[in-house]
């Protein structure tokens, strides 16, 4: 790893090697020394220094392991957080609480779906509601908690401001309105890439060298994990595949521009527009109109996928485009950055083998070489909680929010 050479980086050498290692825990959950100084190219030294720090900070623990009677003891160091939290994360169409101790480890999760939320005070009450399922259920009080970390489903577009293409209400004003409503002391995460990190923690060892998730969810993405470490970009927004223009003059999209792959392709564009389909024309679909209407993107997507299982012909004449549009994508994510392997995942088409085996059979004809390369491409594995807990674990480094300063004069480096 190469230190700083431009004054205007935002993060010294020492927060930098900071940063990357905690990162690279994060994305394992746990990892030997020797793990560490292959993957990270940092030498032993620092590593130790760094990580003594971390441990210090109630961030990082260490576990001696003897394998077997002879066998030389390993040291392995795992994310912990300081005290138990609860970690409430929005998506577009639902909210998810789950209360984890300092080791991580769940003690209860709750979610529930959502049609509609038209503010923050919206947006709390539903959480004050999830909060009291949640602290009943698990008899942990809300002042057992010493924090609630609140992840929003957004991307920073600059030091102190973000935006959300799923969540028009959000934006980092929220926190007080939140803290009101809860009573506890609310912290707002905007995580990168939780759930392609909880993916990459559910592979197999040995971890491959590079991996991508397309996620399609209430947004469409796909971001890499390369040796351990999620591809940020300089702004933090690599990844953002959903907003890719595939049609110019296509449907508005949640970030203002028009024919993004989100806009076609996540639940709520598909939820809509097979409900005005629907009203257009019903003949040859079993689906109520009426029933859909009041039902949350998720709900819809899954009774689309049973419609569709039953040869429901608008359900099919909705889903052959949006095959070809997502193999379109994954021919993208492979042809740009050549993962080792793929996982696939979000709520429109986990669980939902003939879904993802379509689209893997025709990305065929959009992957650079795709009869001479081995790619691995799999339904992801990663549950709701694997990806709460990654927020958990970010929640506890604050500097992992702070975005590098774009380079204000670039010729000058
Ligand atoms: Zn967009």
């Amino acid at each position: 790893m190469r230190p700083p050479t431009s004054s205007s980086d935002s993060l010294s050498f020492s927060k930098l090697s900071e940063r990357v290692i905690f990162e690279f825990l994060v994305s394992r959950m746990r990892a030997t020394l020797s793990q560490m100084a292959d993957h990270l190219d940092i030498p032993t030294s620092t590593l130790s220094r760094v990580l003594s720090e971390l441990e210090d900070r109630q961030m990082v623990a260490r576990r001696t392991e003897r394998s077997g009677r002879r066998g030389r003891p390993e040291v392995t160091f795992q994310v912990r957080i300081p005290s138990r939290k609860v970690v409430c994360q929005f998506d577009g169409s639902q909210v998810t609480a789950a209360i984890f101790d300092h080791e991580l480890r769940c003690i209860g999760q709750q979610g529930e779906g959502l049609i509609r939320i038209d503010s923050p005070e919206d947006a709390a009450r539903q959480v004050d509601k999830l909060l009291r399922i949640l602290t009943e259920k698990t008899g942990v009080s809300r002042t057992d908690m010493s924090s609630l970390a609140l992840s929003l489903n957004a991307v920073w577009t600059g030091r102190n401001t973000f935006s959300s293409s799923v969540l028009p209400w959000a934006d980092q004003t929220v926190t007080p309105i939140f803290d009101k409503a809860l009573g506890l002391p609310v912290e707002l995460v905007v995580p990168f890439a939780p759930r392609a990190m909880a993916e990459y923690q559910a592979l197999s060892v040995p971890f491959p060298d590079s991996m991508a998730h397309l996620l399609v969810d209430d947004g469409v993405s796909a971001h890499c994990i390369v040796r351990g470490r999620p591809l940020r970009g300089s702004s933090s927004l690599a990844g953002e595949l959903g907003h890719v223009t595939i049609t110019p003059d296509g449907p508005t999209c949640g970030c203002g521009r028009r024919g993004c792959l989100e806009a076609w392709c996540s639940g709520p564009a598909l939820s809509r527009q097979l409900i005005e389909q629907l009203r257009r024309d019903r003949a040859g679909s079993s689906l109520e109109v009426e029933q859909l209407e009041e039902s949350s993107p998720r709900r819809v997507i899954q009774r689309a996928w049973e419609a569709w299982q039953q040869g429901d012909e608008v359900v099919k004449n909705l889903m052959e485009p949006t095959f070809n549009r997502l193999a379109w994508a994954l021919g993208a994510i492979i042809n740009f950055m050549d993962p080792q392997q793929v996982t696939i995942g979000g709520y429109v088409l986990v669980n939902k083998p003939a879904w993802v085996e379509r689209i893997r059979e025709l990305s065929t004809q959009y992957i650079l070489r795709g009869d001479k390369r081995s790619i691995l491409i799999e339904p992801g594995r990663a549950t709701r909680e694997d990806e709460l807990r990654v927020i958990a674990a970010w929640s506890a480094y604050p500097q992992m929010l702070e975005t590098r300063a774009p380079n204000a004069n670039p010729a000058a480096d």
